[in-house]
């Protein structure tokens, strides 16, 4: 598995208010990476060496870019890719949720779906938005990998957004320790 943060670098002047980074979405990472690593998976963790503010990492421009490369290469091997990030909630819709999932079709995957419901099961306030211009996920699923964008609060306790990470990690590691979830179309390819 692959777990990316493109916007995970922050500099000391990055706040809530300027939002020139994910604020919390290294942390929240770095905590599920560990899980899943700690959970068997065989698992990178990939974030970028440069800003949001240089460069945004989840859009077609960066992709020749180190850390796309890196990615790149990740994906040839690995089936499955969660790109983790944050933001502050507003007091409007449409941040106004624990937790999204950037899903990059107008029907989300089944597996969005049931990770959705699964937060909703935890007491979590959850959702799935389209994401059409993530471009990581969605080259990832052109290559026929699992993939999906986790969006979560900077404005949760820390507990809560651990909570978060790691019924995310409980979640992924029932539904994809086993064999059986490799996609059919990358396992063709394999
Ligand atoms: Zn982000």
């Amino acid at each position: 598995m692959i777990v990316t943060v493109p916007h995970g670098l922050c500099k000391e002047n990055y706040n809530k208010k300027n939002h020139l980074c994910d604020l919390v979405a290294k942390s929240s990472g770095e905590y599920i990476y560990e899980g899943l690593k700690k959970g068997g998976i065989d698992v990178v963790l990939l974030i970028p060496e440069v800003t949001r503010e240089a460069i945004d990492m989840n859009r077609e421009i960066s992709r020749n870019t180190k850390f796309r490369m890196e990615v790149n290469e990740a994906m040839k091997d690995k089936l499955i890719l969660w790109d983790i990030h944050s933001y502050p909630a507003m007091k409007d819709p449409p941040f106004t949720n624990d937790v999204y999932i950037l899903d990059n079709l107008k029907n989300p995957k089944n597996y969005s779906v049931d990770l959705c419901k699964r937060f909703k099961d935890e007491g979590f306030k959850c959702e799935i938005y389209v994401g059409k211009n993530n471009d990581i996920t969605n080259l990832a699923r052109e290559k026929g990998l699992i993939s999906l964008l986790l969006e979560i609060c900077e404005d949760l306790e820390k507990e809560e957004r651990e909570k978060i990470c790691s019924v995310f990690v409980d979640w992924v590691l029932k539904k994809y320790s086993g064999s059986s979830h490799i996609p059919s179309k990358r396992r063709k390819n394999l």
